[in-house]
């Protein structure tokens, strides 16, 4: 295994954001705010009216969770962007088979800051296509869930493609116990664009434990300030 994304797939879908609407209404371009580590604005415009700034906002059984009082950095804080559209349906499954890109189930839980699991906390997930193309007017690649017991949660969707000035990236609103909205993203390694993208962050990275050309799975728990 190997967590080095398979260079044709990375051209290929830089090659699919290019040729496929990256420009125009559904999806503009993501200004990046200038300071990477502390991007709470973006310059750019709502391009729709339904790319709405809103502020709406046990233990794990499985093999890669980590213990409590053991888990990793605090989530970072990061800029929502242009395209979060609140209302998203409750749903695990993001794609379907009409759905651009490769494959991604990506599992993790939520934590406290004692690297405690959250049950019921909830995630607000939005992304673009393999072809870095949003979805402005539906909720395609849009879903909220809560996690489970164990703060657990699923997720099934596709690899975000790149679209200009971003790399890949999934953005997430994690609302936990005391209903505080924590905004963010995840990027995934490896990825040649992080690298001259002002807003990734390596504390978001995934941690990717199955790749294929044709699909992924990776895994993410959410540390909460
Ligand atoms: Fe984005």
């Amino acid at each position: 295994m190997t967590n080095r994304r398979p260079l044709i797939a990375v051209a290929g879908m830089a090659l699919a954001a290019l040729l496929s609407g990256c420009s125009g209404s559904t999806a503009p371009v993501e200004a990046v705010a200038p300071t990477p580590e502390v991007a709470t604005v973006k310059a750019e415009p709502s391009p729709t009216p339904t790319a709405v700034a809103s502020a709406v906002e046990s233990e794990g059984t499985d093999a890669s969770a980590t213990e409590a009082g053991d888990c990793r950095g605090t989530l970072v804080e990061q800029t929502e962007g242009p395209y979060y559209t609140p209302g998203a349906p409750d749903r695990t499954d993001l794609a379907d088979a009409s759905t651009v890109g490769i494959p991604l189930t990506l599992t993790g839980r939520v934590l406290d800051a004692s690297c405690v699991p959250v049950a019921g906390a909830v995630l607000d997930f939005w992304q673009a296509d393999g072809a870095g193309v949003y979805d402005n007017s539906g909720f395609d690649l849009r879903g909220t869930q809560v996690t489970k017991a164990d703060g657990t949660y699923l997720l099934r969707t596709v690899i975000p493609g790149l679209y200009p000035s971003r790399t890949e990236h999934i953005h997430v609103k994690v609302t936990g116990a005391d209903g505080v909205v924590h905004t963010t993203q995840l990027y995934f390694p490896d990825v040649p664009q992080n690298d001259s993208d002002g807003i990734f962050s390596d504390a978001m990275l995934v941690t990717v434990t199955d790749q294929s050309d044709d699909s992924m799975a990776a895994t993410f728990d959410f540390v909460l300030p």
